[in-house]
């Protein structure tokens, strides 16, 4: 199943955490529904980085947010947030992109240098900028 052009329902969804552990990490409609919003801006990230969008982590129902000690969660649990790289452009770059862009979106993350985490909201769309690190956690901006 598409949830748009270039995003399917399994990128979305797919948990080698929750296959493992027999979870069955399928959304719900309102889930769903979010997930279909989500992958709208996911298509405009796409376009703006000229590339692909490796999906490491979207959908997460409440057993796998808790078996995997999800903490920044309930954007994932519904269905609100990605996690992705992108190739050839590193996570800070791809944060920087989306910073610069007139993109509207609730929260972008810096994570560990590794990856982005982007969220929408089903509120005012707060376009919080932050970096995540070890040792030091949560930082306003790219840093
Ligand atoms: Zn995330």
């Amino acid at each position: 199943m598409n949830l748009s052009p270039h995003f399917t329902l399994q990128e979305l969804t797919d948990s080698p955490s929750a296959a493992k552990a027999g979870i069955d990490n399928t959304p719900g409609p309102d889930a769903l529904a979010n997930l279909q919003r989500l992958c709208q801006l996911l298509e405009s990230v796409r376009s703006l980085v000229g590339a692909p969008l490796i999906i490491s982590s979207g959908y997460r129902c409440p057993a796998l947010n808790q078996l995997i000690g999800g903490v920044e969660s309930s954007a994932h649990v519904r269905g609100l947030a990605a996690d992705f790289s992108v190739p050839g452009l590193s996570p800070r770059q791809v944060v920087q992109l989306i910073v610069d862009s007139d993109l509207v979106f609730d929260q972008v993350i810096l994570e560990f240098d590794r990856w982005v985490h982007l969220a929408i909201s089903d509120q005012r769309p707060r376009r919080q900028v932050l970096t995540l690190r070890k040792g030091t956690g949560y930082m306003a901006g790219v840093v």
